[in-house]
């Protein structure tokens, strides 16, 4: 198993940082949580190619978590690769027809290139068959709480976590493959539920927005835990790594990232990082 940081950033514009995304490659199997901003390129730099991609799956629809969707689709279709099994709250459904379907934000787009002559010849020559289909990305939308199992053997748990409710579901995800675990926290406020997901996982990768004793903002500071909440809630877990993403351009400097570091290793024993884009653990 072999996870790659593909965007680290939150919603705000960042030279450095694509929004959020995380790819966990595990034989065949290339799994994307979530696909902000920035994500489809940080995936080429990461050496795949958009049809790589078999599994995505959105812990919530807010856009820094969703705003290359439509690329990759649109992409991966264009390389004629087989549809990606994309799973997520409602509206995904809906949010993919008003995209792809035929009175979609992109149906001038998809008539013109399975129509014209032009671009018929140009899909023909490199093997595609006529009529040429349109994106079909398979969607299944999930409640906060379910399982997948694949037949490769990995387990995708998830649960609920506060964050933009009741506006948008928002989910936490656990993947566990051959012993090794990562958990994604999503935008996780502190709670119970996530505790119990990442129970003893290898790796916790988990948002923070705001560093420790910043409470300029009340509803911020009830939902956002800041770096020594969050290495508490490791040494709960059990983790074994503890990874900090999510990262705003305020607390992106040589001095926050000590800050941040220090603060991490305050509460919890095991190993500790501020993420960056293009980072990659083998597990
Ligand atoms: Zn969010």
């Amino acid at each position: 198993m072999k996870l790659t940081l593909l965007g680290t950033g939150s919603p705000e514009a960042h030279a450095s940082r694509a929004s959020s995304g995380y790819l966990i490659e595990i034989d065949q199997c290339k799994i994307l949580f979530d696909c902000g901003g920035g994500v489809f390129d940080r995936l080429l730099q990461a050496g795949l190619l958009p049809g790589d991609i078999t599994h995505l799956f959105f812990s919530h629809l807010h856009s820094d978590h969703m705003m290359d969707y439509a690329r990759l689709v649109h992409a991966a279709w264009d390389e004629g690769a087989a549809p990606l099994q994309v799973f997520g709250p409602p509206p995904i459904a809906q949010i993919t027809q008003q995209y792809f379907g035929r009175d979609g934000v992109l149906s001038t787009d998809l008539k013109a290139r399975t129509e014209q002559q032009a671009s018929i010849e140009v899909w023909k020559a490199r093997g595609g068959q006529v009529p040429r289909p349109w994106p079909a990305p398979k969607i299944t939308e999930v409640d906060a709480v379910f399982t997948k199992q694949h037949t490769d053997g990995w387990r995708l748990s998830s649960c609920s976590v506060p964050h933009a409710q009741p506006q948008l579901q928002c989910m936490a995800f656990r993947i566990d493959y051959k012993g090794k675990s990562i958990v994604y926290s999503g935008d996780a406020a502190l709670c119970e539920e996530l505790e119990q997901l990442a129970h003893g996982c290898d790796i916790l990768i988990h948002w923070c927005y705001r560093e420790t004793g910043n409470k300029s903002m009340p509803t911020v500071t009830e939902f956002c835990p800041d770096p020594q909440q969050i290495a508490q809630l490791a040494t709960r877990c059990g983790a074994r790594h503890l990874i900090l993403t999510h990262i705003r351009k305020n607390m992106d400097n040589a001095d926050a990232h000590t800050r941040m570091k220090n603060d991490m290793a305050l509460h919890f024993n095991g190993k500790v990082d501020v993420a960056k884009d293009l980072m990659n653990i083998k597990l």
